[in-house]
This record gives structure tokens, C-alpha cells and sequence, in this order.
């Protein structure tokens, strides 16, 4: 039982909110829509009190009355996360940070921001000097950049520029620890890492600083192909087309976009469907491109205004599952990477396969980790967790690296590498282990109560992580 009196006592002025509607809403993150192996844990867990620091100084008074109280902490953006990362499995407070939403500066290259200040803000307080952030998730309208990169990993303008976790795309962040006396601790360089995609569980994120990409003109483009390989195909090649400037190239399977309703009067049947984010000057070059792949373009239009309704980028990525699920809640999808060099032909065995059995796959473009990569699945109506066991070993055999996103664990999910410094960092920034509890474990063994933890993910495998497990291994 979390003693609510006794946090409360200590928070002083902190405005809290204890009404039950309010709290069960604000509990409440995309989970229960997204995975039915976590929907029982997304809906039946609801935090004791929400607290809505205004600055700084307001999060070390949370950070401060949690140790003393030893009340547990879930940190909360606009809770657009699907992962489980924002179930408050032990209940406590829900701590929203979106009234730090200040752009503290911006210069060319590089932007700083508090935590709770959204990813549209950002891009619309920088673009009038020229630049924009490098990528930002599907959810750009609502999400904050803290939540971001507390529990997202990539997105729009990671086919250019990579996963946040490449080196260069946070430059810096500022946490709180969870402690009686919080301290403030300035992350750079490699460390930044520790505390991304860690779900909140190793430090209150108070401040990033981010690097920033020109702001192009861009063009939406939506591209028609027969057939779902040489859409692949097409994909493949204006991701690699180095001259032509993009930032978001998504492919979509035929039996898919029929589901989504406001991109269906683009498609054409019998083909798949490419949707692209161009920068203006390159879309003649893009033009040719498609005409050498035999596609045909439905939607040539600036961004935000073509005739679906909607920027481009809120049909894809997290988007694509979320519209096809209004009509049919009960489709799924896993997380597999194809990597190159052999993407095109791990994609045609698993497409092979998949389509063998009437499913349509959608894939996400990204360079990841100094590789492209073409992250997906197909999408399938949900039976039971044997079945995403199955196709989760399928696309291993055809050659992905599987993440599992049917699990609130950290490390089980298999996105985020961990060493034996994150457990360090983890005790240091939370002794008292109050910081989002039950998701980031170290344990050998997922432990049991953990829903759709063993199912067989073996994660993605960084380049830096295998070297250093190299290294160990070599006799000195
Ligand atoms: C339709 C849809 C599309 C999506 N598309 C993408 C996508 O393109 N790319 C992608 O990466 N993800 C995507 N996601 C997942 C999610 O939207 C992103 O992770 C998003 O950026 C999260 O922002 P948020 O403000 O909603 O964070 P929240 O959901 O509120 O929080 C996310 C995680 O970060 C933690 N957190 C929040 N604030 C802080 C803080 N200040 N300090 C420490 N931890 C904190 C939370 O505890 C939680 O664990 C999508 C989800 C949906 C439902």
C-alpha cells in the first residue's frame, strides 16, 4: 500500500491530482490498444495520484518526497506509448511532466528543450532559422521529446539519419536522481544511452539537447507498384540513392493499405503502395526513380496538405498498425529489422512465406547502427501467444533480428543492449528502486509473472555491444 498522505506532505506546492476518473485516464498509455498479450496489465494497474510538476525545482521536490515516502514514480509525456513502457505496475504517482515544455535555445545544429516540450513545438520554434529536428515519432503532434527518448527509438527522418541511439542524435540530457537529497546530473556523449529507451527507470529526464537537420520544403509522394517485391525493390534503391534528400520512406502490402481507410482511394489494386517524404528540389530525381521501378505517383503534395487528410508520416510507422486496428482491433504485428546486405532476399523469403498464408506486410525504412534496415512484420489477426512465437521464429529463420514488443521488460524487449555499468548507473540514479519498478530488470531469466516476456526475441544485436562481448571473450 503507497502512502499517498506522507508524499503528498512532502511534495509542498506541487500541484497533485487525486480525482479516480482523471487517474485512471492519465494511467492509461496506447499498451491495451497495441499488444493483447499486455492488455490485462495495461488496464488494471492504475497509479494512486498524478502529480503535474511546473519546473525544475517542482521535479526535485517529486524526486525528494518519493524517497522519503518511498512512493514509486511512473514519468508520463502525452502516454502515446505502446510498448508497455507506461503501466504504473506498482501503482504510485503519475508523474506528467508535459508543464516543462520550454525550448530553452536554439542555434544552427543543435536545439535544447525541457523534457515535456513536444516534438512539433520543437520543429516549429526551430524551422524559421532553417532547421528541423533530425526524427521524431509518428506522434509528432502530441508526444514530448522527453517521452521520446525515454521510450521511443526511431522514426520519421531515421531513413537518413539512423535510431536515436546512433551516436550523434541526443548530444546531451540532463536527470534527476530519485533520492532524499536529488542530485542533477548532466549526461553527454556515449551516456546518453544509459537513460534512453530505459523507460524512466534510471533518472527523471529534465532537459535534452538534440542535433538538427536543414528544414526542407518537403513533398509528399505516394508511389503505386505492382507487386510487393518490387516496391521493396524501389524502396531499397531511394534509400540508397544518396543524391536525393528524404525522410520518410515507408512500404506498404497491398492486403494492408486496403485496410486504411484514408489511404485507400490512393492505392490501385494489385499493387503495393510506397509512401515518401521528399525534400522539394530532388523530386524530379525521385520521378525518375519511379518510373524505372514501372510505379506511378497518386499523391504529389506539400506537407500537411495532401488529400488524405493528414501529414504523411500519420499513416505510417506506429500510425499504420493504429488506423488498419479502428476497423480491425484485433490485427497485430511484430518488430523484426531485415538488414542489409542481404535485406531484399531475407524480405522475399519472409514475404514468401507470409503471403502464402494472405498476409500483407508493412515495413519502416531506417539506417541503424551504419546499416540500412527495413524494420517489420506482417500483420496477422491475433489468436494466441503460440501463434506470435511462430512467426516471430518464421522471421528469424528468414533471416530478421526479432525484438519482442509484447513485453513491459527492457532487456526481454530486446531494443536497448544493457551492460553491467546500466545496473551500476540504475542503483545510482534510483537506491531506493522507485523509478518506473518491474520494467528494468537484470535478471538471467525473465521472471514469470511478466506477460509475453519469453516469448523467443532474440533482441537486436549492436555493433558495439558484440565487439565489447568480443573482446571480453578473447584471451588476453
Ligand atoms: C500511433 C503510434 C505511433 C508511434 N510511432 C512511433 C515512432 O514512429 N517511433 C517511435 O520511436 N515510437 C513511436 N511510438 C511510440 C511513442 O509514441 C513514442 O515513443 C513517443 O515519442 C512517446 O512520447 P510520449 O510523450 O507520448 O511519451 P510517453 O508515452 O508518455 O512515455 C514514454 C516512456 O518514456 C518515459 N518518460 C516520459 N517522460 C520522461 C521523462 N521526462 N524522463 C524519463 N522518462 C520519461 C515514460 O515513463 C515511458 O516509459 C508510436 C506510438 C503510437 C501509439
Amino acid at each position: 500500500m503507497n502512502d499517498v498522505s506522507a508524499f503528498v506532505a512532502a511534495l509542498g506546492d506541487v500541484p497533485v491530482v487525486t480525482d479516480p476518473r482523471t487517474l485512471q485516464i492519465k494511467s492509461r498509455d496506447m499498451t491495451a490498444r497495441f499488444s493483447p498479450v499486455m492488455k490485462d496489465d495495461a488496464l488494471g494497474h492504475v497509479a494512486d495520484v498524478l502529480v503535474m510538476p511546473r519546473h525544475r525545482d517542482d521535479v526535485l521536490r517529486v524526486a525528494r518526497a518519493a524517497a522519503i515516502a518511498r512512493m514509486p514514480l511512473v514519468l508520463r509525456g502525452a502516454g502515446t506509448c505502446n510498448f508497455g513502457q507506461g503501466i504504473p505496475l506498482a501503482g504510485g504517482a503519475m508523474i506528467d511532466m508535459t508543464g516543462l515544455d520550454q525550448v530553452l535555445w536554439s542555434r544552427p545544429g543543435r536545439v535544447r528543450a525541457q523534457a515535456g516540450a513536444r516534438l512539433m513545438a520543437i520543429d516549429e520554434a526551430t524551422r524559421p532559422m532553417g532547421w528541423e529536428l533530425r526524427m521524431h515519432s509518428s506522434t509528432k503532434k502530441v508526444a514530448t521529446l522527453g517521452g521520446f527518448v525515454g521510450g521511443g527509438h526511431a522514426g520519421v527522418g531515421s531513413c537518413a539519419w539512423g535510431i536515436l541511439r546512433d551516436r550523434g542524435n541526443i548530444l546531451g540530457l540532463q536527470v534527476v536522481s530519485v533520492e532524499e537529497n536529488p542530485r542533477i546530473v548532466e549526461l553527454r556523449g556515449d551516456e546518453v544511452n544509459r537513460v534512453h529507451h530505459a523507460y524512466g527507470s534510471n533518472g527523471i529526464i529534465t532537459e535534452l539537447e538534440m542535433p538538427l537537420a536543414p528544414a526542407w520544403p518537403w513533398r509528399e509522394q505516394v508511389v503505386v507498384l505492382p507487386d510487393f517485391m518490387n516496391a521493396v525493390r524501389f524502396a531499397h534503391a531511394l534509400a540508397t540513392s544518396d543524391g536525393i534528400e528524404k525522410k520518410l520512406i515507408s512500404v506498404i502490402g497491398e492486403e494492408i493499405w486496403q485496410l486504411l481507410k484514408p489511404l485507400r482511394p490512393f492505392g490501385r489494386d494489385g499493387h503495393a503502395v510506397v509512401l515518401a517524404m521528399i525534400a522539394e528540389p530532388f523530386v524530379e530525381a525521385f520521378q525518375d526513380l519511379v518510373r524505372d521501378h514501372g510505379g506511378a505517383i497518386t499523391v504529389d503534395a506539400a506537407e500537411g496538405a495532401a488529400p488524405y487528410g493528414m501529414p504523411i508520416y500519420e499513416l505510417s510507422w506506429g500510425h499504420t498498425r493504429l488506423h488498419v486496428n479502428r476497423e480491425h482491433p484485433d490485427i497485430v504485428s511484430n518488430v523484426g529489422l531485415y538488414l542489409d546486405p542481404d535485406l531484399v532476399g531475407a524480405i522475399g523469403r519472409s514475404h514468401a512465406r507470409f503471403s502464402r498464408q494472405g498476409l500483407g506486410m508493412h515495413f519502416e525504412v531506417k539506417r541503424f547502427d551504419g546499416q540500412l534496415s527495413f524494420q517489420g512484420s506482417p500483420f496477422f489477426r491475433y489468436r494466441d501467444e503460440a501463434q506470435l512465437a511462430e512467426i516471430m521464429r518464421d522471421m528469424t529463420e528468414d533471416g530478421a533480428m526479432v525484438a519482442n514488443n509484447h513485453t513491459f521488460l527492457v532487456k526481454e524487449g530486446g531494443m536497448k543492449s544493457l551492460g553491467g555499468d546500466d545496473a551500476a548507473f540504475k542503483r545510482a540514479m534510483d537506491p531506493l528502486d522507485l523509478m518506473n519498478p518491474g520494467k528494468l530488470r537484470f535478471d538471467a531469466e525473465p521472471p514469470r509473472e511478466a506477460a509475453g516476456a519469453a516469448l523467443p526475441s532474440p533482441g537486436w544485436r549492436f555493433q558495439d555491444a558484440a565487439s565489447a562481448e568480443a573482446t571480453e571473450s578473447t584471451p588476453a
